[in-house]
């Protein structure tokens, strides 16, 4: 079957809680017969992923802060001794302060607008090159969640709309770079979901309400539909697609007034 992922690696950089887009991924994956590796961002984190990671099959846990070299670094290493080769890598990992994400973007400080571009948009770069010599002569695929808000204003998304369109520019860099060796990288990009990270930006109950009555389909999307696209971009299903932005968002992109 041309799904099938029997005998891949992947990375999943994202899960927070059943709700992460990253954790409909990994089960997307897993449900294919990928080996997954989940990182967690914060200690916190530790014991809920360890939990979830129970429904996939013989999964490895580790910590990740991507503002951390090290871990990062540490991670590959562990992915090297454990799995030895990657063919995936999905990054599910944004983050910007709470008060960025309302009122006036021009209020954004220096501080917050650099702390939503390392974790949302350089990661994807700092991840992509660690992965590269273990997916050597492997096909291998990256992908990364994005959103709408970086090519059109949507209310209070703000310094994430600018991180966005920074991580979706990486996302066509890095596909020219690794073309040529055979490897893929592509973008979701995805309607609005509840998660933890949906909550912080202010006013999203209209937003989805918006999205339900106006997108093409009439609903919002469920993880599922995530973790669905994210399978087709790191199956062979998709061999001929990369540096592309693919709208998973009941079609609400295509739409003017
Ligand atoms: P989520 O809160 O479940 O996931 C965000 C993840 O980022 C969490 O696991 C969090 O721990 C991680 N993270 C934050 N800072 C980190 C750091 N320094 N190091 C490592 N990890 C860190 O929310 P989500 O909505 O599933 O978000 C996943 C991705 O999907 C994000 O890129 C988000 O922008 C994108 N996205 C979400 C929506 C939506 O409406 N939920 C829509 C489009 C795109």
């Amino acid at each position: 079957m041309p799904t099938s992922l029997i005998d891949r690696t992947g990375v999943v950089f994202g899960v927070a809680n059943k709700r992460s887009l990253a954790w409909s991924c990994a089960k997307a994956l897993d449900s294919q017969g990928m080996r997954l590796c989940l990182t967690y961002a914060t200690p916190r984190l530790e014991e809920s992923v360890r939990k979830l990671a129970e429904e996939l099959t013989n999964p490895l846990i580790l910590p990740c802060d991507v503002t951390v070299p090290e871990e990062i670094d540490a991670v590959f290493e562990k992915i090297t001794d454990e799995f030895n080769h990657l063919d995936t890598v999905v990054h599910g990992v944004a983050f910007a302060k709470r008060e960025e994400l309302a009122g006036d973007f021009y209020h954004t400080s220096k501080e917050g607008y650099m702390l939503a571009h390392e974790v949302s948009a350089y990661s994807l770069t700092a991840v992509a090159r660690r992965a590269l010599p273990l997916m050597e002569g492997r096909q291998g695929t990256i992908v990364t969640l994005t959103y709408i808000g970086s090519e059109r204003v949507v209310r209070n998304y703000n310094v994430m709309g600018i991180a966005k369109a920074a991580l979706e520019a990486s996302v066509r860099y890095l596909a020219n770079d690794v073309g040529p060796m055979g490897h893929r990288v592509n973008a979701i990009s995805a309607g609005p979901v509840r998660t933890l990270s949906a909550s912080g930006v202010g006013g999203f109950t209209k937003i989805l309400d918006h999205i339900a009555k106006n997108s093409p389909l009439r609903r919002n999307i469920t993880t599922e539909d995530v973790g669905k696209a994210c399978l087709f971009l790191c199956s062979d299903m998709s061999s001929g697609i990369t540096g592309t932005t693919m709208y998973v968002d009941s079609g609400y992109h295509i739409m003017g007034v």
